[in-house]
C-alpha cells in the first residue's frame, strides 16, 4: 500500500492535534475578530505564539537554512500537514505556511542577495511582516507576462517604476511591508527577457493603493486584492531581485511550489466539504426518505470521494517530483495538479451548496465561500487554458520519444490486411 514518509504522518499528527484543540474551537472567534474589520484577528496572532513555540512553524520551505527557523519539509511531507492546514481559509497564516509569503520567502532564499535577504526574508520567516507579488495588470492579459506593461527604468543608482497592478493578494493588508513588482526592464529584449522583479518597500512614496477588490462581492479584510498605481517610484538599483532580464524564469521558480501548496489546501478543505455533505445529507428527510437515500445525493458523495482521492495522489507525486527532479523538470505535473484539482475543488464546492439548499449559498456553512475560492483558483496562478496548452505540448514533446508504446503502426489497420 501507498504510504507517505513516516515523518510526514508523525508531523501530520502533531499538526491536527494543535488544529483539533487550538485552531478549529476558535474558528467562530476568528470570524467575529475578522468581520469586526481587522486585519489579524487577535485569536489568530495569539495562536501564532503558540504554533512557534511548539516549533510548528514554516513547514512549506525545504530550503531554510540552518539558521533558520522552521521545520525543513519536503514538499512531501508538507503535501500532509497542508491538508490539515486546508480545513480553515486562516490556519495557514498560524503556522506561517501561508500564500503569498511562502513562494515569495522562496524566491528570496533563492535569489536575493545578503542584504536583501537581511531586511526582507529574516522578518518574513518570523512572521513579523507581510508581502505580496505583483504581476497582473488591470489593462494587459497577463496570463502572458510578455503583455505587462508596468515600466522599471534605470536612472543613475535607481530605477523608476510606473504601471497600474492589480490583484496583488495581501498588499494592503496592515502587516505587508513590501512587494515584489513585476516590469519590464528591456522593451526590446526576446520576450521571456523583457522583465525584471524589484523589491518595492510599501511606504515608497508614489505608491498608491486605490481600491480593494472583491471576489464574488465578498470584501475581506484579512485576505485582500488591491488595485495598485505606482507613479514614479523610485528604488535603488539594489532592490533589484536576481539579475536584470530574468523576472519570468524567475517568476516560473516560484509558482512550482505555490500551485502544489494551492492545491494541497484545496484537497483539505474538500476533505471538509464531502464530511459536511455526509453529515447533512443524513440528517434531512424529504418525500419519505432521507436524502442520503437518494441515488443523486449517493453519486454526490462518491464522485467527489473518487475525485479527491485521485488528485490527492497526482498531488503526492508533483511533490516528490518536485523534490526530486525540481521545478522545472516536474512542470508537466504541476500543471496537471493545477487544473486537475481547481475543478474537482470546485465540483465538490457546489455539490456541497446543492446538498445544503438553500443554506449551502449562505455563509452559515463554508461552501459558498470555498466555491468561489475554487473559481477563482481557476483563474489565478495561471488560467486552466494556460496549463491545458503546456500539458499538451509537453505531453507531444514525450510521444516524440522513441517507443513511447512501441510502433504506432502496429495499432493501425487501413482495413487492406
Ligand atoms: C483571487 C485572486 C488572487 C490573485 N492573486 C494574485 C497575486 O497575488 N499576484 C498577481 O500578480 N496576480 C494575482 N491574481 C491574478 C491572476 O494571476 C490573473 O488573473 C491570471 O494570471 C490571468 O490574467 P488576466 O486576469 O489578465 O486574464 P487574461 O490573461 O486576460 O485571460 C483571460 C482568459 O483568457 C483565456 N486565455 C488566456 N490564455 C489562453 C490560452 N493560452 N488558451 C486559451 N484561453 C486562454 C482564459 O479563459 C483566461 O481566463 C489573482 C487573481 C485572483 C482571482
Amino acid at each position: 500500500m501507498f504510504e507517505l514518509p513516516s515523518r510526514a504522518l508523525q508531523l501530520r499528527d502533531q499538526v491536527a492535534q494543535f488544529f483539533n484543540e487550538r485552531v478549529l474551537p476558535n474558528n467562530a472567534l476568528w470570524h467575529a475578530q475578522a468581520s469586526a474589520g481587522v486585519a489579524e484577528p487577535e485569536i489568530e496572532r495569539q495562536l501564532k505564539i503558540e504554533a512557534r513555540a511548539l516549533g510548528l512553524w514554516n513547514m512549506a520551505l525545504p530550503r531554510l537554512a540552518d539558521d533558520e527557523p522552521g521545520m525543513r519539509c519536503t514538499n512531501l511531507e508538507f503535501t500532509a500537514v497542508a491538508e490539515v492546514l486546508g480545513r480553515l481559509e486562516w490556519a495557514s497564516r498560524v503556522f506561517n505556511c501561508h500564500a503569498p509569503d511562502v513562494p515569495n520567502m522562496e524566491l528570496l532564499q533563492l535569489f536575493a542577495t545578503a542584504e536583501q535577504k537581511t531586511q526582507w526574508l529574516t522578518p518574513l520567516l518570523e512572521g513579523q511582516i507581510g508581502s505580496s507579488f505583483a504581476m497582473t495588470e488591470p489593462w494587459a492579459a497577463s496570463s502572458d507576462p510578455a503583455n505587462l506593461e508596468t515600466r522599471i527604468v534605470r536612472e543613475g543608482d535607481e530605477y523608476v517604476i510606473n504601471g497600474r497592478k492589480w490583484f496583488g493578494s495581501n498588499a494592503s493588508h496592515e502587516n505587508c511591508r513590501v512587494l515584489i513588482v513585476v516590469g519590464v526592464t528591456s522593451p526590446d529584449a526576446p520576450k521571456s527577457q523583457r522583465q525584471s522583479l524589484v523589491l518595492v518597500p510599501t511606504n515608497s512614496p508614489g505608491f498608491e493603493v486605490i481600491r480593494n477588490l472583491p471576489v464574488f462581492s465578498h470584501h475581506s479584510n484579512t485576505n485582500t486584492h488591491p488595485e495598485m498605481v505606482f507613479k514614479d517610484v523610485r528604488v535603488p538599483v539594489s532592490n533589484l531581485l536576481g539579475s536584470e532580464g530574468a523576472g519570468f524564469a524567475m517568476g516560473q521558480a516560484r509558482l512550482g511550489p505555490a500551485r502544489l501548496h494551492h492545491c494541497m489546501r484545496a484537497i483539505g478543505e474538500c476533505e471538509v466539504l464531502i464530511s459536511l455533505m455526509v453529515k447533512r445529507s443524513r440528517e434531512r428527510t424529504t418525500f419519505g426518505k432521507r436524502i442520503d437515500e437518494y441515488s443523486s445525493t449517493q453519486e454526490a458523495i462518491s464522485l467527489s470521494r473518487i475525485e479527491l482521492d485521485q488528485s490527492r495522489l497526482l498531488v503526492q507525486r508533483a511533490a516528490y517530483l518536485l523534490d526530486t527532479v525540481g521545478n522545472k523538470a516536474a512542470r508537466k505535473q504541476i500543471s496537471m495538479i493545477k487544473v486537475a484539482v481547481s475543478r474537482i475543488y470546485q465540483a465538490i464546492a457546489d455539490r456541497t451548496i446543492q446538498i445544503y439548499g438553500a443554506r449551502g449559498v449562505t455563509g452559515d456553512t463554508p461552501a459558498a465561500q470555498a466555491f468561489s475560492r475554487a473559481r477563482a483558483f481557476r483563474i489565478y496562478d495561471g488560467p486552466d487554458e494556460v496549463h491545458l496548452q503546456t500539458i499538451a505540448r509537453l505531453e507531444a514533446a514525450e510521444q516524440d520519444v522513441d517507443g513511447h508504446v512501441g510502433n504506432l503502426n502496429h495499432y493501425l489497420f487501413n482495413g487492406a490486411e
